[in-house]
């Protein structure tokens, strides 16, 4: 296999083995560059004849674009089994309405959040400048137990995460949004994941799990992994019942994000 589909199949198995990724949860896409699209191209070979599928959303900005997405149903614990079956690579078509499968996929389309994954590669294309190409979807038990009794606030849920664990900043230095429950595969769930992700490369989705982006599969897998890492710790302390005695500062939040030429969202920290 190309080595992107051979990524992409780990980010998959790694999401399952590390319990991001019961059953048929969570999905992912890929915005693929013309390196590898032609490398697939040529050693995977792609059916050009396979049917215009139209969609209800328009995505001019990623015309002609070509992504790897998982399958609708499709189990990521299977992924590694049979990347074929499990996995996809598609075509968006010159109007950005329409896409075409032209390799794997057998028997099934793509996830049914394909929609939101391509209305989010628009905006992180925009607001990356072409950076982010990966979209993850997990659940991700910490995280989710959060959010059962803190504020569903970005402030709250940033602060909570980069105070925990030294790391967390580092990866999510401008904070994280949050959003409450909303039905998942609908449209207000799609449309308000994007407005987070104007600011935001993870967004959590109460009761059910995040969404992260990332430039490359280490980049986005990374930021989830440390993500739940961090929200674990949290979890772990407040089970405690024990008093806190010291945490991170602000100041030193800071000083991390100096030391690294990160910019830390001082919104949140102020807030
Ligand atoms: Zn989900």
């Amino acid at each position: 296999m190309p080595k992107v589909i051979d990524d992409f199949v780990r980010m998959c198995s790694d999401g399952y083995r590390l319990g991001f990724n019961e059953a048929n949860g969570g999905n992912a896409s890929y915005r693929m560059t013309e390196e590898e699209t032609d490398i697939c191209k040529n050693e995977l070979g792609f059916d050009r004849k396979s049917p215009l599928v139209k969609m209800n959303t328009e995505v001019k900005a990623l015309a002609g674009e070509y992504f790897i997405t998982t399958g609708a149903g499709r189990l990521m614990r299977n992924v590694e089994l049979d990347p074929e079956g499990s996995l996809g690579i598609v075509q968006i078509d010159e109007a950005g309405s329409s896409y075409r499968i032209l390799w794997g996929l057998k028997d099934a389309g793509p996830t049914s959040e394909f929609e939101t994954h391509l209305l989010s590669h628009c905006v992180r294309k925009e607001a990356s400048h072409g950076q982010d190409r990966v979209m993850y979807h997990l659940h991700p038990e910490s995280l989710i137990a959060m959010t059962y009794i803190s504020p569903l606030e970005d402030e709250f849920f940033s602060r909570a995460i980069w105070r925990s664990m030294t790391e967390a900043v580092m990866v999510i230095p401008e904070g994280i949004g949050v959003l409450k429950w909303l039905v998942p595969g609908s449209s207000d769930l799609a449309r308000m994941t994007c407005k987070k992700l104007e600011d935001y490369r993870a967004v959590v989705w109460a009761h059910h799990g995040l969404f992260v982006t990332g430039s490359s599969f280490d980049d986005a897998f990374g930021r989830a992994h440390t993500i739940e890492k961090s929200a674990s710790i949290y979890m772990k302390i407040l089970s405690s019942g024990r008093e806190i005695l010291q945490d991170i500062s602000d100041d030193s939040l800071k000083k991390i994000c100096d030391k690294l030429g990160l910019k830390i969202n001082e919104e949140l920290l102020n807030g």
